[in-house]
Order: structure tokens, then C-alpha cells, then sequence
């Protein structure tokens, strides 16, 4: 897209969006030039999903970009993105959770992250299922983390035209995060981040109670792989 484009159809979106819904502009296979045009538009959250890509990025673009990891992180390039990001969206494991934990804890930082709940249809997904996330809590297990912090969940619906299967989707991942953020017996502070929704069904996610939404063509265009 050309940069009026970029920048209306951030002012769109942001029109659109209730108050209290964030927008993560999903800048990934994009050149940093058009991340510039957004930010001139006002905004300043953008996602990657490349750590390679998201750490060349990160250098030529200003200081005050707020950078979500939405990709799947593998655990050996954990350290090299500690630090840097905002939040990091796409956490898919414990083993990549204590991992994360443990390199903040050395670079004396706090890493803020959501977990990454799968209930799409696709098998390939990443993610945490129901009952995983139900028994990390239940079991305590976020009571060993000392510089991390569970900010809340991310999830995608099934990639299909069926828009009752992608709300049934957002619905059950709303489901898994309310019944987390409402239970007064794990204590929790500041777990209130719910994102999800992308270009081509947010409106729905918002309806399921997304407060953060990703959205990447609906910005930029479509992706050159
Ligand atoms: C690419 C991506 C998006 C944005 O997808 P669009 O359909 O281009 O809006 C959102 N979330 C995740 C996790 C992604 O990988």
C-alpha cells in the first residue's frame, strides 16, 4: 500500500475499535519505510513474528515502538530478544516460559508475556490447549516465575470462511481467559490482556471481548513471502 493508504487505514481502524481495544499493527514481511508511515500516523505498537527480521527492524526504527512477538519463538533465540520487546505474545510451552523467565532473571528484567492458546482447527498451530493452561494454573506453576509476567492470552481462530466456527473460536478462548483473570484464589495481578482477532475477522474477536487485536494486511497490504 501507498503511505495515505497505510496512514487511512490506521485512522479507519481506530475509528472503528472500541474504547479500551488496542490495535498491534503487524508489521512482519514489511519494510521498516512502512512502519514509519504508520508511526506517523500515531502509532506505536507494532507486531513481528521473525527475530531476525523484528531485531533489524528494532534498530533502524525509533525508541518509543512498543514490539509484540506474535511468532513462534524458538528457545534458542530466547536471549537475543530479551529486553526488547514489549510483549511477547506467542509464549507456546512452559519449557519456552521458565526459559524466558530464566534469561530475564539474568539480564535483570521483567518480560511481559501472553500464553498462546490453541483451539483452531488447524493441527499445525502452536499453542497451549485448554486443559494445559487450566492445570499450569491450577498446579500453581506461574508461582516459580520470578521476571515474568503472565499479562494474559493470545489466541487465532480456525483460518475458515465458517464465521460461526471463528466465533465459537474467540468464544472459547475468552472462555479460558475469564475463567483465569476470575479466579480470585490464584491471586492474580495485572492479567488482563485478551488478543485476538486479525484483518479478516477482529470485529468478531471484539465481540468475544478482544481488547487487543493484530492486524497486519488490513494495514500494509498483502505479505511477499
Ligand atoms: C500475521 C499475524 C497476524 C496478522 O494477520 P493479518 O491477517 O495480516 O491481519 C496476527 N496475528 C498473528 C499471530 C500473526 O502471525
Amino acid at each position: 500500500m501507498s503511505s495515505p493508504d497505510i496512514q487511512s487505514a490506521i485512522r479507519d481502524i481506530l475509528s472503528e475499535i472500541p474504547e479500551g481495544v488496542n490495535l498491534v499493527a503487524v508489521s512482519k514481511f514489511h519494510h521498516s519505510d512502512m512502519v514509519l508511515e504508520a508511526y506517523r500516523a500515531g502509532q506505536r505498537r507494532f507486531g513481528e513474528s521473525r527475530v531476525q527480521e523484528f531485531l533489524a527492524k528494532r534498530e533502524v526504527l525509533p525508541d518509543d515502538i512498543e514490539w509484540h512477538f506474535i511468532g513462534h519463538l524458538q528457545t534458542n533465540k530466547v536471549r537475543s530478544i530479551i529486553g526488547k520487546t514489549s510483549l511477547i505474545e506467542s509464549v507456546d510451552s512452559i519449557r519456552l516460559l521458565d526459559l524466558i523467565d530464566a534469561e530475564s532473571a539474568k539480564a535483570g528484567v521483567v518480560t511481559n508475556v501472553l500464553l498462546q492458546v490453541h483451539v483452531a482447527m488447524e493441527e499445525t498451530k502452536f499453542g497451549f490447549d485448554a486443559e494445559e493452561i487450566a492445570q499450569y494454573f491450577a498446579s500453581r506453576g506461574f508461582e516459580r516465575l520470578t521476571n515474568t509476567h503472565i499479562c494474559g492470552i493470545m489466541g487465532m481462530a480456525s483460518n475458515t470462511d465458517d464465521m460461526q466456527r471463528v466465533a465459537s473460536d474467540f468464544q472459547r478462548i475468552s472462555d479460558i481467559y475469564c475463567s483465569i483473570r476470575d479466579d480470585a484464589s490464584l491471586g492474580l495481578r495485572g492479567f488482563d490482556v485478551l488478543s485476538m482477532g486479525m484483518s479478516g475477522d477482529w470485529p468478531i474477536a471484539v465481540e468475544q471481548g478482544a481488547n487487543l487485536i493484530r492486524i497486519g494486511s488490513a494495514i500494509f497490504g498483502p505479505r511477499q513471502y
